[in-house]
């Protein structure tokens, strides 16, 4: 053919991060035939879904199959009664203004963040590193120009906004709770960048994926930082918190107050939604709504608990061995340094071949991960504690 595509893409470096862990697993696996191996390089849930909320699930497939309760398209933004219960759910967490209104559901915080550059122009785009890699991913197809702000062991991982006044207005990236360090901004930090991006005419994209996680006094969501709704939008999900990381769905807050050049993001995004978005089905979104009401809400806690004492059984352990971690404590990840200076593949190979454990090397989320190594917190109690009695021998 002799159609242009867009080249865009060619900048997108592939990633053979989790295909390279697959092969060594795989090579150990036939050179030590029998031998246990501990998964903790999943970012994945591993809880299945709360009966309280697959039951709501099952009566919404009921609805589906009667003349008098079927449903067919979904309102494009989302059902009424699920942008409200995420709208109630915000004022539990402490920020009263996002409104069901400003609320659009989707079928996952992956897609928004995404679709999102859609309705943005060329601006200069700033991410930290080490960072979860959709979002460097989705700004090099669109070719947009990238520029980092580190995370490094000296601001444990929680960049500072630059230091130059003179930075043109930008988009800017937030994930906290972070993956894949772990590492949790707080109340003074964020704001920091809430009066940056105000300074300096620029969006945030906060990603709040991780949430529920949190369990000291820090922002839960970036609406609860004064002036956050006129700089910043929001994404978050309910495959984390309530284990829908195979039903799919999300959202994204886009406030009314959010205006760039006389024009409401608000208005772009509904546009884009309706335009290239159907919707989520309403029994997912039935199963949405129940995660965050009563039981439901309460089950969806508990499984959080249970991955948050395999956190705090792994934090222990490296706090004992003196080993520096971020994260571990309002997340389900632990982001260490490699022991002895090792890189994060060589400490890949050696917890491999000693221990049978798969971890994440931190080389696989940007410059600023060499040296560090990844672990998570979703796998069961038993093999956590059995890798910990193993870490411990480290
Ligand atoms: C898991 C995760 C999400 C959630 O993505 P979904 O598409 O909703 O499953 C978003 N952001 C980060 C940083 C994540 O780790």
């Amino acid at each position: 053919m002799d159609i242009k595509l867009n080249e865009h893409f060619l900048d997108v470096k592939e990633t053979y991060l989790f295909s390279d862990i697959a092969k060594r697993v795989k090579r150990f696996q036939e050179e030590n035939p029998g031998r246990e191996i501990i998964r903790m390089g999943i970012g994945d849930v591993t809880l299945p879904i709360p009966a309280s909320i697959t039951s709501a699930m099952e009566e919404a497939v009921k609805e589906m199959a009667s003349k008098d309760s079927f449903h067919g398209y979904p309102p494009e933004y989302g059902y009424e009664f699920l942008r409200s219960a995420i709208s109630g759910h915000y004022k539990a967490i402490g920020a009263d203004s996002v409104t069901p209104e400003s609320i659009y559901v989707s079928d996952g915080a992956k897609s928004d963040l995404g679709n999102l550059p859609d309705i943005l122009g060329d601006n200069p785009v700033i991410i930290p590193d080490p960072v979860y890699p959709v979002y460097v991913d989705s700004n090099l197809m669109n070719g947009r120009k990238i520029s980092f702000v580190n995370g490094t062991k000296d601001n444990d991982f929680l960049p500072e906004p630059p230091a130059d006044t003179d930075i043109e207005p930008s988009v800017i990236y937030i994930c906290s709770p972070n993956n894949p360090t772990g590492a949790v901004y707080s109340y003074e930090g964020l704001t920091a960048w809430v009066n940056f991006a105000l300074r300096t005419g620029s969006l945030i994209i906060f990603d709040a994926a991780y949430e529920a996680f949190i369990s000291e006094d820090k922002p839960h969501t970036i609406y609860e930082i004064p002036g956050a709704e006129s700089c910043a939008v929001e994404i978050s999900s309910f495959s984390k918190f309530a284990g829908f990381t195979g039903l799919r769905c999300g959202w994204t807050v886009v406030p009314d107050t959010l205006e760039a050049g006389g024009i409401k993001l608000s208005k772009f995004w509904a546009r884009r939604q309706a335009t290239k978005f159907n919707g989520v089905s309403y029994i997912t979104q039935k199963g949405a709504a129940a995660s965050l009401s009563g039981k439901g809400f309460e089950d969806c806690l508990a499984n959080i608990a249970y991955y948050k004492r395999n956190a705090t059984m792994l934090a222990n352990v490296f706090k004992d061995r003196g080993i520096y971690f971020t994260g571990g404590v309002n997340s389900p990840y632990i982001w260490l340094k490699c022991p002895g200076d090792m890189g994060g593949w060589e400490f890949f190979d050696s917890i491999l071949t000693r221990f049978g454990i798969v971890g994440t090397p931190g080389e696989g989320f940007g410059e600023n991960g060499r040296g560090f190594f990844r672990l998570t917190a979703f796998g069961s109690y038993e093999n956590t504690k059995k890798a910990c009695d193993l870490f411990r021998t480290l």
